[in-house]
């Protein structure tokens, strides 16, 4: 936008500042005891001042009262404007404004309520708003747009003020997304999700990462175990070493993963248990061969492979691989 764009929109929405967004509106249910069930059970809040007319009995205010914080329910329009729309009112002709202009990014920002009387089940609720503030041009994260705060104002049927609201919403032009157009698109291939690498493990995966498939052993009792973990299960160890497999095994068993297709990995993969010789179990992918013609007790061969730009995995193929007679 040139500057004086900017200064023709600017003096449209400023325009909008202490513009009623609705007036003086009587929510269409009393407050009720069954909406501050459903209410305080979702939030978990099991503060008896709002559910136990018993003890709110006994209570100096001497009956139930509802949450505070439920203040902007009472006036929600509730499903019907799904179908029906909600009437045009300042709020919604100054967003048609923003997003004529190029503003369409939308972002709830932030809510602040403040209290000044209780509501009990009976009272009716009646709702005011109006456009408070709309701010400077602003350069934010999410891009350049303007922040514009509504303030409802709560009171009862007898005109006592329950409390305010301000809702402030951030009013964007999107940024470009640097993704589809750029020269380094290569860089945006997605790549599998990184192997989570902890105290017990990281060892296996640097291995790995230099092409080596290690199985751990107990060195008191000789036991192999797979996948790396502190504590020998037969003999309760925590001593161990390691030895690497030659990647001889069979299939104990496998799928294939048609749905859902994840980005970074490949259509279809074959996924299977594979027996090592060694005598452990090793979840890997088989290749270099069609889903059919796996089958459960086939000797396949591994290779530690690149996979991606960032990941060395092994990956098993049909055969012996010459490496076993
Ligand atoms: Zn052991």
């Amino acid at each position: 936008m040139t500057p004086e764009e900017i200064e023709a929109l600017e003096a449209q929405i400023y325009a909008y500042v202490g513009k009623e967004v609705c007036t003086a509106t009587p929510a269409k249910d009393a407050v009720n005891e069954t909406m501050i069930r459903h209410w305080t059970e979702v939030m978990g809040d099991t503060n008896p001042a709002y559910t136990n007319p018993e003890w709110a009995a006994s209570s100096k205010r001497g009956k139930t009262i509802a949450p505070p914080a439920m203040m902007y329910v009472w006036n929600q329009e509730g499903y019907a404007v799904a179908s029906t729309g909600r009437p045009s009112d300042a709020q919604s002709d100054l967003v048609q404004l923003f997003n004529d202009h190029g503003y369409t990014g939308v972002l709830g920002t932030n809510v602040k309520q403040e209290y000044f009387a209780e509501a009990s089940p009976g009272d009716q609720v009646v709702m005011e708003m109006v456009i408070d503030t709309i701010s400077e041009r602003k350069a934010t994260a999410r891009g350049t747009g303007y922040f514009y705060e509504t303030l409802a104002t709560f009171s009862n049927q007898n005109g006592v003020k329950l409390g305010t609201q301000r809702f402030r919403v951030l009013k964007f032009i999107p940024q470009e997304q640097p993704a589809a157009a750029s020269s380094d698109s290569a860089l945006e291939v997605p790549t599998r999700i990184p192997s989570p690498r902890g105290h017990d493990n990281k060892w296996w995966w640097e291995a790995c990462d230099e092409g080596r498939i290690m199985i751990q052993r107990c060195t008191s009792c000789q036991t192999l175990r797979h996948p790396p973990r502190p504590m020998c299960g037969e003999c309760q160890s925590i001593e161990w070493d390691a030895i690497e497999s030659t990647l001889d095994g069979e299939v104990l068993s496998y799928t294939c993963l048609r749905h859902p297709s994840i980005p970074g990995y490949p259509k279809d993969p074959v996924c299977a248990v594979i027996k090592l010789d060694e005598g452990t179990h090793l979840v890997s992918n088989i290749v270099g061969c069609e889903y059919e013609d796996v089958s459960i007790g086939m000797r396949v061969k591994g290779k530690v492979e690149q996979v991606d730009e960032k990941t060395m995995l092994p990956q098993f193929y049909p055969g012996t691989g010459g490496a076993r007679s």
